[in-house]
């Protein structure tokens, strides 16, 4: 099934931030909600074989029983003692006195984390972190429909674990939240995919505290009303939830309706400037390739000239049509803008690192350590 009109924008590939902003709202998407499965005890498990099979529990000092705070995470060992997250670190003592008691080490986690967002990266560049473990994931790009999405999933799940010897649950939806839920619903190692037509389906039978904005009081309000699913609450008088909720009630008769509109919010700044292509057909031939190289450079230098800005490093992003991604650069002792320097960087990029026995869905051009015309001055002044 398709997730309909995602095809209408292949080929017109451009990635960086101002492009993600200028999404029209109501355009169709193909948004990954990754989340990483039990990722601490996850990491703890990777780094220690003895800890593999066992309860691991992450999170504050049980100290046999008495310790004070909660559980940041477990394995899906010790859950199957009734453990999970948030839950007070003695409770869970009781329940498992055997389990495996760690404390979290936050800097391992983190590098694990940025080195998994490198991986994101080379799959889209709009990315929206939403915490240590997990992120939205625009794939709009690369998939223009199911098959694609399950096969761009399956590939960024082998990416990670292959990688990281780490494993993540995937849910790819038209919107954020349904990809949030979706993600989460078979968890671990799961993939779930809600295309479009599916979408109220999937949502209907749901309990309404997976509904975001939904917490324990507005849970219990909404049940008091009678209203448990989110089928019940979609077909609730839109008056009355208005009146008792306000702009929260608004709000749940949108999402119980499976419409969530928010972009994505990629908060790195635009860093580089850069335009990428998807061929309708994997390529490989090198004329083409080079061709539309040219194109992109001149498409990219453009923009720059456009903003005043100029950069040193030129880089050529090729995806092969098994969704390898491969980037390569080159530094210029002085920031370029013109097409007449970074095309010849970009030739030479491709003839030297393209696999020429492998064909290419998509190419890229991108400059970054950007600088303007003010910064330039600014340096001149210095060296005075
Ligand atoms: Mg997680």
């Amino acid at each position: 099934m398709m997730l309909t009109g995602i095809g209408i924008i292949q080929g017109k590939m451009t990635t960086d931030q101002q492009t993600t902003e200028q999404l029209t709202p109501d355009m169709e998407r193909t948004i990954f909600h990754v989340d990483m499965d039990a990722f601490y005890a996850a990491v703890e498990q990777r780094d220690c074989p003895e800890y593999r099979d066992r309860p691991v529990i992450v999170g504050a000092d049980p100290q046999g029983g008495q310790g004070r705070g909660v559980v940041a995470a477990c394995s899906y060992q010790a859950r199957k003692f009734g453990i999970h997250s948030a839950l007070p670190i003695s409770r869970a003592f009781r329940l498992c006195p055997d389990g495996v008691y760690l404390r979290p080490d936050m800097k391992r986690y983190v590098g694990v984390s940025q080195r998994i967002r490198e991986i994101f990266h080379t799959y889209t560049d709009v990315v929206e972190p939403l915490s240590i473990d997990e992120a939205f994931l625009d794939m709009s790009h690369a998939a223009h429909n199911t098959d694609m999405a399950l096969e761009v999933a399956r590939s960024l799940k082998a990416t990670i674990l292959k990688e990281q010897r780490l494993t993540a649950s995937i849910g790819i939806a038209p919107n954020k939240f349904v990809a949030k839920i979706a993600s989460d619903i078979e968890k671990p190692e799961g993939l779930v995919l809600v295309s479009l037509p599916e979408v109220q389906s999937f949502l209907d039978p749901l309990a309404i505290s997976r509904l975001w904005g939904v917490g324990p009081k507005t849970e219990s309000k909404l049940v008091k009303m009678g209203i448990k699913t989110i089928l019940q609450l979609r077909h609730y008088d839109k008056e009355i939830l208005i009146e008792r909720f306000g702009r929260l009630g608004e709000h749940l008769r949108k999402l119980s309706n499976g419409i969530d509109q928010r972009a994505l919010v990629v908060q790195r700044e635009a860093k580089s400037m850069g335009h990428e292509r998807t061929f309708a057909e994997d390529v490989g031939n090198i004329e083409t390739l080079e061709k539309t190289l040219k194109l992109l450079c001149e498409k990219v230098s453009e923009r720059l000239c456009a903003r005043g800005l100029a950069g040193r490093t030129v880089a050529l992003k090729l995806r092969y049509s098994d969704f390898k991604t491969i980037t390569r650069q080159t530094t210029f002792p002085q920031p370029v803008e013109s097409a007449d320097h970074i095309y010849p960087a970009v030739h030479r990029l491709i003839r030297k690192f393209r696999d020429p026995k492998q064909r290419i869905r998509l190419v890229g051009v991108s400059v970054s350590s950007l600088e303007t015309e003010a910064d330039r001055g600014a340096q001149q002044m210095k060296l005075f």
